[in-house]
């Protein structure tokens, strides 16, 4: 057997049950086959892989706190540290009920590579809680912040790990978290967070960077294939931070996105969410932590709400972008998109949002897929721009913030497709996104002897 194959064996005895780390391991092993057949004994000899694929640290804590009733909860807190070869850990903090420890890893292994072909210094990490800020107050939301860094302080800082936003986590709770941080280690050490609000430390443009990133992204491939971005319509999914930005950036620039989405169902809208009261009511329903996207058809008449159903296949689109979570788009989906023909197209923007199986048969029939791990590296592209402003002491413009992440959406573009091309797999960005992630981080650790 090969080595890949091998560590491939081990992985699925020693964590079967950890499905979805499991599942990015066999999708990033598998395209590095190329890499790693060329000097096979020697990254065999090295323990490449299996240093690769194990996290250098995991942290899981308690996290008791009192609701608005007095009543205690227990959440489950983690903070995984997979890699720190070309930085510090990098990575954003998840407060979602579905959140355990193989989601952990799984978004802690992507973001390594994702941080890597950034090109900045960072390595990855990842963490969070399973507490559901579903209908919690803003009370609550502080005092669960305040108990979840009681613990997770130790294991953080500017040159040590710098966690940020995710699902469930935005400005307000990275600002309760920060606070709390301050308190207790008795120093104002704000690059030991980013995602913060801006009178503290925050970068202009952090909360758009994901959304926009994955726009420029789109338009880089666009000039490839003589498209415009003016004039296309979009099919996204969910309706958070990420969503928000996209379709913020895509309207800006002349296209039109016609549907979103909730755990509750898709929301169609014809005449496009292309007003500054569409776009802004997307946030007014985040902050509302009510996780309905009804509520965007029961205020627009334009748009109809289709309960319980994924728009996958049901809403005519050039472009489909998933951005809500992992496994959104499935086999059945994917053969829906291809049944009805209406778009060849898939950017992936949230971490994971497409299985393997539906990854392969996108491939197969010769789709064009833009994998997660580059199209949404803009989010942790400008945390680390806030770093560095936070270890400056200054801060840049939004035209400066601006012009940096659009020149390393475009760098990130070019890398993973000249990647593809490097291993003989040309058009497969998923591959190369890999390559190119993986090759930096290769380099570094063997740079640095086993450890
Ligand atoms: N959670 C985001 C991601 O998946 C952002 C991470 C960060 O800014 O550190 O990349």
């Amino acid at each position: 057997m090969s080595y890949v194959d091998d560590v491939l064996a081990m992985i699925e005895k020693r964590d079967a049950n950890e499905p979805e780390f499991l599942q990015t391991v066999r999708e990033v092993l598998n395209s590095l086959r190329p890499m790693i057949e060329k000097n096979e004994e020697h990254y065999r000899k090295e323990a490449l892989l299996e240093r690769l694929t194990e996290p250098e640290k995991l942290h899981e804590f308690r996290v008791p706190w009192v609701d608005d009733n007095g009543q205690a909860h227990v959440n489950r807190g983690f903070r995984v540290q997979f890699n720190s070869a070309i930085g510090p850990y990098k990575g954003g903090l998840r407060f979602q009920p579905s959140v355990n420890l193989s989601v952990m890893k799984f978004l802690a292994f992507e973001q390594m590579f994702k941080n890597s072909l950034t090109g900045l210094p960072i390595g990855g990490g990842k963490g969070g809680s399973d507490f559901n800020p579903k209908g919690r107050s803003d009370a609550e939301i502080m005092r669960f912040c305040q108990s979840f860094m009681t613990e997770l302080y130790r294991y953080i800082g500017p040159d040590e790990d710098c966690p940020a936003g995710d699902m469930g986590v935005g400005g307000k709770e990275i600002g309760y978290m920060y606070g709390q941080y301050k308190r207790i280690v008795g120093e104002y050490k704000n690059g030991a967070l980013s995602g913060k609000p801006i009178p503290f430390g925050g970068s202009v443009g952090r909360d758009t960077a994901t959304g926009y990133g994955a726009t420029y992204f789109v338009e880089e491939l666009f000039k490839d294939l003589g498209k415009t971005i003016k004039g296309t319509t979009f099919c996204l999914s969910g309706f958070g931070n990420v969503c928000w930005g996209a379709t913020k950036k895509i309207s800006e620039l002349g296209g039109k996105v016609v549907a979103i989405s909730g755990p509750d169902g898709y929301v169609y809208d014809p005449d496009g969410i292309n007003t500054p009261e569409k776009i802004d009511y997307l946030v007014e329903m985040r902050n509302s932590r009510r996780d309905r996207v009804q509520d965007y058809s029961d205020k627009f008449t334009s748009a109809e709400f289709h309960a319980g159903q994924k728009a996958w296949g049901r809403v005519n689109a050039d472009v489909y972008m998933p951005c809500a979570m992992q496994n959104d788009i499935r086999i059945e989906d994917a053969k829906r998109i291809d049944e009805e023909g209406h778009s060849k197209i898939i950017i992936e923007v949230a971490n994971m949002p497409t299985t393997q199986e539906a990854v392969d048969f996108f491939l197969e029939k010769g789709y064009i897929l833009a994998p997660s791990k580059a199209v949404n590296a803009g989010g942790v592209a400008c945390s680390e721009f806030e770093m560095s402003q936070n270890a400056m002491k200054l801060s840049w413009t939004a035209e400066e913030v601006d012009e940096k992440l659009h020149r390393t959406m475009a760098n990130i573009y070019h890398n993973i497709t000249d990647a593809a091309k490097k291993y003989g797999m040309e058009g497969n960005m998923v591959a190369g996104a890999n390559l190119a992630g993986a090759d930096k981080i290769i380099q570094a650790m063997e740079g640095q002897g086993i450890c």
